[in-house]
């Protein structure tokens, strides 16, 4: 078996090619038939499938090219004279440290997990030794003659550091070091641009919210809470708990919020998102360095996107992680009807496994489900679009934008729809309670309701992200049902997005979390008169990204608006006498205009507000 110096190249193994070949032809096949069944699910509208086939399809393309990269590899090295045995192992390698580093590169990028570094080191040396021998084996394929002399040797090394590498990797996040016997279940259920005025439960005309109206008959309703961005990304990240900056369009942040902590404690914790996988928004902070949250920066990062499409290696990651979970059909195109229509499924989904992990954790966990309703292109349930007057169908070149008078009866119809796709997600919920219920869960886990960001139907704006801070954008709502509540209230504090993170931790008894730059709203609660003297702020997306937009301060009942790029005017409302702010007071409260803005000018956005 020793591989001696060649003299000539040796004749091409058509067993070798047609084993390769064939290795080849099922990956296509798989993929051909799973690209073809997609096809025909987009046809039967509105049938379901399972969802490991959307997943697969994608799978299937990236172990296709893999696999056809390693089979020419082998053929190449056998070429040049190396043995079955050492180009097996070669293009065994190449394929385990290539999967591994997509792994590693997104848990470092897209921060599933934090590697321990030692993971991170064993990957390189393994990395670099194997390219090392196939760049050896390709050169001079005689050296490697005292391979061949100690190969069964070197297979249990290879087979011993392989299993050390997978064991040694943090596939699953670290279970609960500790028990906590006292401590409740926490679920967090965030909505996508759910405006508080736009909700039954805080005083809409319209019954949009039964389920929630019921609810805050049990609940803590915070009544005066402002989202402290105006579009999902930060807004997430705000609900975390931490400020996030924006540089060079990447949102980052370098504090640890409620996921680092949970972590940290070891209590279990997940989330099930509908839409956009948590990865992009959640972040593991490394040791001197700032971490992007869907960012751009690492090296392997970037070799892997010139493979890969970002949202594929976003979807493997969340594949191979345990820590999030969420359910996303596959397509690239967000104005895609069939896009939107299939949707509807992924918030049960995620409900349904939020609700089973916390069943399989009866000592208490924290569970975070973000539902995509009732965001932009409003899809309500079928039975629903007759609700509150006539509707139709939404074009995407409308949203986020200033309307004219002239659309008024469009936007009207837009109201209806937006309006039916609330009642459609407070049904969600409230089928999500009921199954809670069922599962005797409801009484002893800490209930929380929030949105990431409202919603504007009217006064000349339409949608979320741009320029406004409209109370219709950033008012949005929070339920907070403590385990086996009974009472209802209405709290009048002045909060925001990021008080939402350390009242959970702090009702959970877990941590106060000083760092964290939000407060925990349940002394608020319990004694009603209390007020928060802070000043809290929300930016609307062109500010945060250095745009001309509007800045709102919030403190006690006064809202003040001032221009991000030129602070010296500004306009005041009193919020408690003119809820949607409509009149401008400054001329009569000036004192009160200058203290506002003095704590805005006082404020960098990291440490806002
Ligand atoms: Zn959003």
């Amino acid at each position: 078996l020793a591989v001696t110096a060649q003299t000539s190249k040796p004749s091409l193994n058509l067993g070798d090619v047609q084993y390769h070949l064939a290795l080849w032809l099922v990956s296509a096949y798989l993929f051909a038939v799973l690209d073809f069944a997609k096809r025909i699910d987009d046809l039967l509208l509105g049938m379901t499938y399972p969802e490991l086939a959307v997943n697969f399809f994608t799978l299937a393309p990236l172990l296709w090219s893999l696999s056809l990269t390693a089979a020419l590899g082998c053929l190449g090295l056998e070429r040049r004279g190396g043995s079955r045995l050492v180009t097996f192992a070669v293009s065994f390698c190449f394929l385990t440290v290539n999967l591994w580093s997509i792994k590693i590169g997104l848990a470092a990028k897209l921060a599933t997990v934090s590697p321990p570094q030692r993971s991170l080191l064993a990957l390189v040396a393994v990395g670099v030794t194997m390219l090392l021998c196939a760049a050896i084996a390709w050169k001079h394929p005689g050296r490697l003659a005292w391979v061949e002399a100690q190969k069964a040797r070197l297979l249990k090394v290879l087979a011993g550091a392989t299993l050390a590498l997978c064991l040694a990797f943090p596939f699953r996040p670290s279970e609960p070091g500790q028990v906590y016997a006292d401590t409740p279940s926490a679920v967090l259920v965030t909505f996508d641009g759910l405006s508080a005025t736009h909700m039954s439960v805080y005083g809409y005309d319209r019954p949009t919210t039964p389920r929630l109206l019921e609810l805050a008959q049990e609940s803590w309703v915070f009544e005066n809470v402002h989202s402290n961005f105006t579009y999902t990304p930060p807004c997430l990240a705000s609900l975390e708990g931490v400020m996030p900056m924006q540089m060079g369009g990447q949102i980052m942040t370098d504090e640890r919020g409620i996921w680092e902590i949970l972590r940290g404690k070891g209590y279990p914790h997940r989330a099930f998102f509908s839409y956009f996988p948590p990865q992009v928004y959640f972040h593991s902070p490394l040791p001197d360095s700032r971490m992007t949250r869907s960012g751009k920066t690492t090296a392997l990062y970037q070799a892997h996107s010139l493979l890969f499409a970002e949202r594929d290696l976003v979807w493997l990651s969340g594949l191979l992680s345990e820590e999030f979970v969420y359910f996303w059909p596959f397509t690239g195109n967000y104005d895609d009807d069939i896009f939107w229509r299939r949707n509807q499924r992924p918030g049960e989904l995620s409900l349904a496994a939020a609700a089973d992990y916390l069943q399989k954790h009866p000592r208490g966990a924290f569970v975070w489900v973000h539902l995509w309703e009732p965001h932009f292109p409003y899809w309500p349930d079928p039975d629903l679009r007759q609700e509150f007057g006539p509707s139709s169908d939404t074009p995407g070149e409308f949203i986020n934008r200033h309307y004219t008078a002239s659309q008024q009866t469009w936007v009207d119809s837009l109201r209806n729809r937006y309006d039916q796709t609330v009642l459609s997600a407070d049904r969600k919920l409230g089928r999500f309670l009921d199954d809670l219920k069922a599962r005797g869960l409801y009484d002893t886990t800490l209930l929380v309701i929030s949105a990431d960001h409202g919603e504007s139907l009217g006064g000349g704006f339409v949608g979320h992200s741009g320029p406004r801070v409209m109370e219709s954008i950033t008012r949005i709502p929070l339920l907070i049902r403590p385990p086996g509540n009974r009472v209802g209230k209405r709290v009048k504090v002045n909060a925001c997005s990021i008080d939402v993170a350390p009242t959970i931790l702090d009702l959970l008894g877990l941590a106060k979390a000083e760092h964290l730059p939000g407060e925990s709203l349940s002394p608020y609660a319990e004694d009603l008169s209390k007020q928060s003297d802070r000043y809290k702020i929300t930016r609307s997306v062109n500010a945060f990204l250095g745009l001309p937009g509007e800045i709102a301060v919030y403190w006690r009942t006064y809202k003040a608006v001032f221009l991000s790029v030129d602070r010296k005017f500004g306009k005041l409302y009193n919020l408690q006498t003119d809820p949607q702010g409509l009149s401008d007071i400054s001329l009569t409260h000036p004192e009160i205009l200058a203290a506002m803005r003095a704590a805005l000018d006082a404020t960098k956005p990291e440490q806002s507000p």
